[in-house]
Parts: C-alpha cells; sequence; structure tokens
C-alpha cells in the first residue's frame, strides 16, 4: 500500500481556526489535525467534536467582531 511505504499525503481538508486545521491523506481516508498544543494528532471522534466546538466558537466571535467591534473586548 502506497501510504505505508511513502507516509500518507495530507492536505488541509477544513480550517476550523486561525490555528486549528483538519488534514487528509490524499491517497487513503486517514484524517489529522492540529491539537491545543500545535502539534498534529490523528483526527478521533473525541477531536472532531472538539474542532465542532472550536468552529462554532470562533465563528461566532468571527461574526461579533464585524457587527459590534467596539464591545468585543
Ligand atoms: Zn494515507
Amino acid at each position: 500500500m502506497y501510504c505505508s511505504i511513502f507516509g500518507h499525503e495530507l492536505l488541509v481538508s477544513k480550517d476550523v481556526t486561525h490555528h486549528v486545521k483538519e488534514y487528509k491523506c490524499k491517497h487513503c481516508d486517514f484524517q489529522m489535525t492540529t491539537n491545543g498544543k500545535g502539534k498534529l494528532t490523528p483526527l478521533t471522534p473525541k477531536y472532531k467534536e472538539i474542532n465542532s466546538v472550536l468552529e462554532s466558537v470562533y465563528n461566532k466571535r468571527r461574526g461579533k467582531k464585524k457587527s459590534d467591534p467596539i464591545l468585543d473586548y
């Protein structure tokens, strides 16, 4: 199998936040994500859950900044 010889070729599949991204291998369905320490870790169901929470918080904040920049902090 390709990946076991050459390793996974990861492409960004999703921007969760500015710092956290999800990656997917080009050749198989292997997925990874950035954890809280900025290191890559396999995308387990637990991390998927964390990322979806992060994403909604991040999007909310971004939306809030646009509409209400003064009261953001
Ligand atoms: Zn792979």
